[in-house]
């Protein structure tokens, strides 16, 4: 295969950026291109939900610094991947045009999974700059916002809307909000406090019907309630954008299955040597918890897997023999978590919805600064605190301290 193909990174955000400033410390001087979806350069998510939906969101303001490093990169944005064919080593785009690879890294991340309902103005979920930009238009003081879900980016939008002088509602189906990742103490604190704020819950509930024919006016909740409402928000999770992988043997349960090195792996058990998968849609083991493979969406994992596949592949595409030495350095990275909610600052480390249902006070008060600790048998996974982050640091190290183990 000649050396002038590039590598293509498929997803122009965090995972694929941080893979090819990886790529680059890696040593590996040839061309790379990043195909992406968006219209934008890549961009940080978190503050869409947070401070930049309130404070005015634009390109400029969650835009990440262009590096010297990745600046020869070929950004093709605007256009999707289609399909590939990892016999032929080609990806194709949207315009129906073929780009050969010389390796592949898939990058693509998650989009917002939506209420299965009539498209009328008024309905709103927030994964992407423009979503946010949407949103924004229409959180005027006074706008009755109904936000579907209670996880994080809908507890996060609920709190913003309501700071920018929104009467917020959030339906749920869950006894409390964030009780699947955090439990349900934690979660009746988190509502208490939003209760306080004024946002109002109808939890244990799911959407039987939407109200409005052109426009959203509000939702039906299977007990009957009516809830009436200018704007509606589905932060209901996502799904994986492997649609553009389904001809190929990869194994697409849940994202794209990779090994410790974030080598794409078939059905068969195959492991690729030119396949690579990082970020959100990455399925790979973490040593640091067990050797089960799992995704994880949290903001430090596009980075970690960038600079793992970055790191690996610069040593396969060097065949100097660094490769095994490379592969062999182990991957176990610390997931880590923050959440703004009016005044609240939460911090996670570690996978609290691990924990077999032993959920600890670790220090302080629900009601003030506290330190929950998610435990399975008897280990220390998962660390949240609400209001503290240095004091979390023994806890961290003790999590990581498994990894050793
Ligand atoms: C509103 C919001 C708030 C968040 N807040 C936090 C937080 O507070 N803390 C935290 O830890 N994490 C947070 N996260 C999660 C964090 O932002 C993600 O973990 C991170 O963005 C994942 O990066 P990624 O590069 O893997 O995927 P993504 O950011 O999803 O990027 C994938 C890219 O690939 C593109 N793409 C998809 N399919 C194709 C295709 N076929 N062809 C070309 N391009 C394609 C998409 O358009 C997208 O640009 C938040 C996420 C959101 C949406």
């Amino acid at each position: 295969m000649p050396d002038a193909l590039p590598v293509i990174i498929v997803g122009a955000s965090m995972g694929g950026l941080r893979t090819a400033e990886a790529l680059r410390r890696a040593g590996y001087t040839g061309p790379i291109t990043v195909i992406g979806e968006e219209l934008h350069a890549p961009y940080n998510r978190p503050p869409l939900s947070k401070d930049v939906l309130s404070t005015g969101v634009s390109h400029e303001a969650v835009a990440f610094p262009a590096r010297a490093a990745t600046a020869d990169v070929t950004w093709m944005l605007g256009a999707r991947a289609i399909s590939t064919d990892l016999e032929a080593h080609t990806v194709t785009t949207d315009d129906g045009l073929e780009h050969p690879w010389r390796a592949l890294v898939i990058a693509t991340g998650l989009r917002a999974r939506r209420l299965d309902l009539p498209l009328i103005t008024g309905r709103h979920c927030v994964r992407t700059l423009d979503d946010a930009m949407a949103l924004r238009d229409e959180l005027d003081p006074g706008a009755r916002v109904v936000v579907v879900g209670a996880g994080f980016i809908g507890c996060e939008v609920a709190a913003t809307a309501r700071k920018l002088g929104c009467e917020v509602t959030i339906v749920a189906p869950g006894a409390e909000p964030l009780i699947r990742p955090l439990g349900a103490t934690l979660g009746a604190e988190l509502r208490r406090r939003h209760e306080e704020h004024g946002v109002s819950f109808h939890l244990g509930r799911t959407v039987a019907a939407m109200l409005g024919e052109f426009q959203f006016e509000g939702l039906q909740l299977d007990d009957g309630t009516i809830v009436p409402g200018d704007v509606l928000v589905e932060a209901i999770g996502s799904e994986c954008n492997t649609d553009w992988l389904d001809a190929t043997d990869l194994d697409l349960t849940d994202g794209v299955l990779a090994d410790a090195a974030l080598r794409a792996v078939s059905t068969d058990g195959t492991v690729s040597r030119d396949v690579f998968v990082v970020g959100d849609i990455a399925r790979f083991p973490n040593l640091l918890f067990d050797g089960v493979a799992r995704r994880v969406e949290h903001w430090n994992i596009p980075t970690d897997t960038g600079k793992r596949a970055g790191a690996v592949l610069g040593a396969w595409l060097a065949a100097d023999g660094s490769l095994d030495e490379v592969v062999a350095k182990g991957f176990t990275p610390m997931p880590a978590f923050w959440s703004n909610q009016f005044e609240m600052s939460l911090q996670a480390y570690g996978l609290p919805g691990l924990a077999d249902g032993d959920i600890r006070i670790l220090e302080g008060e629900l009601s003030g600064a506290v330190a929950v600790g998610y435990y399975r048998a008897e280990r220390l996974v998962g660390v949240v605190g609400l209001g503290l982050k240095a004091e979390l640091l023994p806890y961290r190290q003790e999590i990581a301290a498994h990894a050793a183990s």
